[in-house]
């Protein structure tokens, strides 16, 4: 079992609706010394990827993508959620269904932040359908970029977002694959 397996048998919650609640370590109060450990967790796995840059979708997201980007020694580049279409073609767009809030964003990242020299390592807090990662990747592609991997903290595996990516042929690692977790029990069970 690695380090943020134990942290999520440790502290995390298993909710109703396959909800895993890991905000008092990962995505509300953050442990930062964790954060970096998960930055060189995926620089050791992606080093020899020549990233140029790291690329993940607001909010929680972030703070994952400034330890990956601070160890790779690279810029850090968020994807904006925005509801409304006010688009002046200065941005990459993609649309995002929410799974933890169930509507729709546009993301966006300003065309200056991408160009297609870039490798980008696509990170996240999260993936469970996969919607959020599908955007992301449709962004870097806009940009003509290069999607040089992508790293995930927790995959929840029952869900198909794992299947669906890995499928079209990019490399996904996640440092931990959730198999089946039970909100009665509160049992969690890792790949
Ligand atoms: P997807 O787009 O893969 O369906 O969902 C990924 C996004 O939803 C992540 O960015 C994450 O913020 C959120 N998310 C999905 N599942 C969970 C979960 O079980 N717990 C938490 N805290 N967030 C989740």
């Amino acid at each position: 079992m690695n380090f943020l397996e134990e942290r999520i048998l440790k502290d995390g919650l298993v909710k109703p609706g396959n909800v895993l609640k890991v905000d008092s370590f990962l995505n509300h109060q953050m442990d930062v010394g964790l954060m970096d450990m998960i930055g060189e967790e995926f620089y050791n796995r992606f080093k020899n990827e020549n990233v140029t840059k790291v690329l993940t979708i607001e909010a929680s997201g972030i703070a994952i993508a400034c330890s990956v980007a601070r160890v790779f020694d690279v810029p850090m580049v968020f994807a904006k959620k925005s509801k409304s279409i006010n688009i002046d073609g200065e941005m990459y767009v993609a649309e995002v269904e929410s799974f933890t809030h169930k509507n729709k964003n546009n993301v966006m990242v300003s065309k200056k932040f991408l160009s297609p020299e870039d490798r980008v390592l696509i990170v996240d807090d999260f993936l469970a359908n996969g919607c959020a990662l599908q955007g992301l990747i449709s962004i870097v592609e806009s940009a003509g970029a290069t999607v040089a991997g992508l790293g995930i903290a927790i995959e929840k595996g029952f869900q198909i977002g794992g299947r669906v990516i890995r499928n079209l042929g990019y490399r996904l690692e996640s440092l931990a694959i959730v198999d089946s977790m039970n909100d009665e029990t509160g049992e969690i069970v890792f790949r």
